[in-house]
């Protein structure tokens, strides 16, 4: 079957200019064959592909990245490697406290094994352990930061509530009233960490970047996977392509590419840090989903992310840059008054692989082919996770994680077109302008 659509994100992302270049490794040329084939470089594919080869380390892993490695979504998102829960559906955000505990024992899992290859490989990536503040200015977002709360004091785990008169001392900003601050969040430079991650694969994998497939050939044992230059084998096959996997064939009309945008500053000089004030480096989300995101990087830059548009074929779309870079620069202006002449340096976007009931999918997709897709926004570590645990899977190893996984509903499926687009556009658009001040 043909691909039908191909990853094309944006050339201006800040992580990926900003960490060290490397050289990519090469495309793939010419006909082979290999036990075992993961499609996509992003934190799913990266760990499932170093963990197969650890469990399997006679067998060559084959890795295959479209584009540049750090170039993808996993390298351009906000870099919070996420520990707590967040349901979205429940009225404290914890919901079922069985559920919540596991979610949270993926996440701590997630960002262990991250945390594990980052000092073992000496990766370079901003990795700090700072938590995250969940920040409110509307009464709507200070409502819900109350609701977290009681949903936190369920789950046992440790918080502190600051208010207006103590924020500044943390953010710098007066411009919010109250925020949930959580100390296990750790922060990293994205495109850096995902760059260091390929760069440090065991030897028996083998990564070619710049190799899009564009046609999948699914036979009884063998799956043939061809790209421009030739084609790849594969004994069996791992999915690890987010809202992709359905131009492979897979939960077609089941995911919703949803792409949200990012600015990064230059670097602030030392008057102007003076003049912001607060902590040298920290991140914060907003306490209402279609508010902004904001951090303030080691390396003394800030960003900001918000906005959103759906992009159906899962392509980035050049119209939305110039209209969400006005956006950011008026949220920034919010929050950073003290700071009139600071530039976005970068601006860009990229997918969020979403679905209806935020479930993800983890197991087996057809006779030898198998998937860990669509991360909902949690990529960092729900992806790092679930790649790793899908190659334990696969080498007869389970646990209470693999079990809740395989036994997840797996995503809902969407209304057809149009009324999807015009469902989820509108959807966008009331929620972004709910948001009020806090976007
Ligand atoms: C602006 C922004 C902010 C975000 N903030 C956060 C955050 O703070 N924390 C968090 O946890 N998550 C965040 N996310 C979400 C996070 O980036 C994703 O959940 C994560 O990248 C998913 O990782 P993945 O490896 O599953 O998929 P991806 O990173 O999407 O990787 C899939 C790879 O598959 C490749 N591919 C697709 N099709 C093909 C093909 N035909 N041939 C070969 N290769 C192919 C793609 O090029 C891509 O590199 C954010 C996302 C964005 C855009």
């Amino acid at each position: 079957m043909k691909v039908h659509s191909l990853p094309a994100d944006d050339a201006s992302c800040g992580w990926f200019h900003l960490s060290a270049p490397r050289t990519p490794r090469p495309s793939h040329r010419g006909h082979s064959e290999a036990p075992w084939v993961v499609v996509g470089a992003g934190f799913t594919g990266l760990a499932a592909a170093r963990q197969l080869a650890l469990n399997f380390p006679n067998d060559e892993v084959v890795l295959v990245e479209a584009q540049e490695v750090g170039l993808g979504p996993s390298g351009r998102n906000a870099g919070f490697a996420i520990d707590l829960p967040h349901d979205i559906g429940a009225p404290d955000y914890i919901g079922d406290i069985a559920v919540a505990k596991i979610v949270l024992k993926l996440n701590l899992a997630g960002q262990t094994l991250l945390r594990q290859q980052v000092e073992a490989n000496g990766i370079d990536c901003q990795m700090t352990a700072c938590g995250k503040y969940q920040a409110a200015v509307e009464e709507r977002g200070l409502a819900v930061l109350d609701a977290y709360r009681g949903g936190l004091d369920k789950l046992e785990q440790p918080y502190q509530m600051l208010g207006e008169q103590e924020l500044p001392q943390h953010l710098g900003t007066h411009f919010y009233r109250r925020a949930l601050y959580t100390p296990g969040a750790v922060l990293v430079q994205p495109s850096a960490l995902v760059k260091g991650l390929a760069d440090s694969l065991p030897a028996n994998v083998t990564l070619y970047e710049r190799t899009p497939i564009l046609d999948v050939d699914y036979g009884y044992d063998r799956t043939r996977l061809t790209h421009a230059g030739g084609s790849i084998t594969a004994h069996r096959l791992v999915l690890a392509n987010n809202s992709f996997g359905q131009h492979f064939g897979f939960l077609q009309g089941r995911m919703l590419p949803i792409f949200t945008y990012g600015s990064i500053t230059r670097p602030l000089t030392e008057e102007e840090q003076a003049r912001l004030g607060g902590k040298p480096y920290w991140g914060a989300i907003p306490a209402d989903p279609f508010g902004t995101t904001v951090r303030r990087t080691p390396d003394h830059r800030l960003l900001i992310r918000n906005s959103f548009s759906f992009n159906p074929d899962g392509r980035s779309n050049p119209k939305y840059l110039q209209r969400f870079l006005q956006r950011h620069k008026a949220s920034f202006a919010r929050r950073f008054p003290m700071l009139p002449n600071v530039d976005f340096q970068y601006t860009w976007g990229g997918a969020l692989a979403m679905t209806r009931n935020h479930s993800g999918f983890f197991g087996q997709l057809a006779p030898n082919v198998y998937g860990a897709l669509g991360c909902n926004g949690l990529g960092v570590t729900r992806g790092t996770i679930t790649g790793a645990l899908l190659a334990d899977w696969l080498a007869g190893q389970s646990n209470d994680l693999t079990d809740f996984l395989l036994a997840s509903p797996g995503p809902n499926a969407n209304p057809p077109q149009p009324f999807l687009s015009a469902g989820v556009n509108l959807n966008l658009m009331w929620g972004q302008r709910r948001a009020g001040r806090e976007s």
